[in-house]
């Protein structure tokens, strides 16, 4: 048999994890954290930290692939990791992702619309970009940001001495504010094979920098979703991609603008445990472990809510309506900003 590795061991590296066990797949979870969500449900756990040589080299000694649930995993463990087993999807995936500058530059390079960005290493750059930007704008970190943190909003140009301020000195980006009628997303997955599938673009809605709903079919024109599909490949096979990436993009009066890029599961992808016949996490395991990929077509109608914090208390409500399908993600403490699980809900003709 072959095991997946998974570094990372969240709700992604969960429902990873229930994916390969449902393929017959074994697979070993790496997280420093001994009670996380995937070790539940994974056959072996190593609850180690990221820097564990020693950790890193056995697990990647028992593991035959690895993938991983975040894309901030350190160079050195990937280095380590890289010489035991194959790391899917590939190193260049994550060095373009883990830092906004040098996704901006890669998605640009592609020819892809983005917002306006420039590279923010101290606050004279800051002023000369917000002079040449315009007002509003968004001060990002590079890296590490997640469900909105570490990034600033600029309504006035007075603002920018405060606003570096407020990240600390982390080098920054500042992206020109894209005036966008939705939000929408692509999950797309790309086989060892070359081959590509694209989940149904999907209506994403964020409530305090989290994503509250995913909502499909997005209402975009069919023009915009072909759009958002195509795109997505380019990115795909441009990285020489395998696994399951999510594509984040703001749709505009003049057409698509690529917000952000994930190569993992996505949040915004998690409809398709209901809505397709192959979800994201399986398609995601098949692609990993060199099996052909599953079809990405949508044959229900679906409304992701995501169960933030005290979300969760509502699951009597949820259970008690027989076209709702519940993930909890095991988590024992619910606190506020926390994603506590989430649920599907089939849109059904008139509802
Ligand atoms: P995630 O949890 O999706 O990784 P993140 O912390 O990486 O989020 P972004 O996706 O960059 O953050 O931004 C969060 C949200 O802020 C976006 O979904 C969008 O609503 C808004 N936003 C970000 N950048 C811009 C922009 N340049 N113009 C307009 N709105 C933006
Ligand atoms: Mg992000
Ligand atoms: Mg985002």
């Amino acid at each position: 048999g072959s095991t997946i590795g998974i570094l990372g061991g969240g709700q992604l590296g969960r429902m990873l994890a229930l994916a390969a066990a449902r393929l017959g797949l074994k697979c070993h979870v790496y997280d420093p954290a001994a009670d996380c969500p995937a070790a539940q449900v994974a056959d072996r756990h190593t609850a180690a930290p990221y820097d564990d040589a020693a950790a890193l080299e056995a697990f990647g000694r028992a593991v035959d692939v690895i993938t991983y649930e975040f894309e901030n995993i350190p160079t050195a463990a990937l280095d380590l990791l890289g010489g035991l087993a194959p790391i899917r999807p590939g190193r260049r995936a994550l060095e373009v992702s883990q830092d906004r500058m040098t996704e901006k530059d890669f998605l640009s390079g592609l020819g892809l619309a983005t917002a306006p960005y420039a590279d923010i290493p101290d606050l004279a750059a800051l002023e000369a970009a917000l002079a040449r930007t315009g007002t509003p704008a968004i001060l990002k970190t590079r890296r590490f940001g997640y469900d909105g943190k570490g990034q600033v909003r600029i309504k006035d140009a007075s603002e920018a001495a405060a606003a570096f301020a407020a990240l600390k000195g982390a080098p920054a980006i500042l992206e020109g504010f894209v005036d966008f009628s939705c939000e929408i997303s692509v999950i797309g997955a790309r086989a060892t094979d070359g081959a590509v599938a694209c989940f149904d673009p999907g209506e994403n809605v964020h409530r305090d920098g989290i994503l509250h709903t995913t909502t499909v079919p997005a209402k975009i024109p069919p023009r915009l979703r072909t759009d958002a599909v195509l795109l997505a490949g380019r990115i795909l096979s441009a990285l020489d991609y395998v696994g399951v990436m999510g594509v984040e993009l703001f749709v505009t009066a003049s057409g698509l603008v690529v917000n952000e890029i994930a190569p993992r599961v996505h949040n915004s992808g998690h409809w398709t445990q209901t809505g397709c016949a192959i979800c994201q996490f399986e398609q995601h395991v098949r692609a990993v472990a060199g099996w052909p990929l599953g079809r990405a077509e949508r044959h229900s109608d679906v409304e992701m809510l995501n169960l933030i914090g005290d979300d969760v208390e509502r699951i009597a409500e949820f259970a008690a309506d027989g076209a709702t399908a519940i993930h909890l993600y095991g988590k024992a403490e619910a606190r506020p900003g926390r994603k506590m699980g989430h649920v599907n809900r089939i849109l059904l003709p008139g509802s």
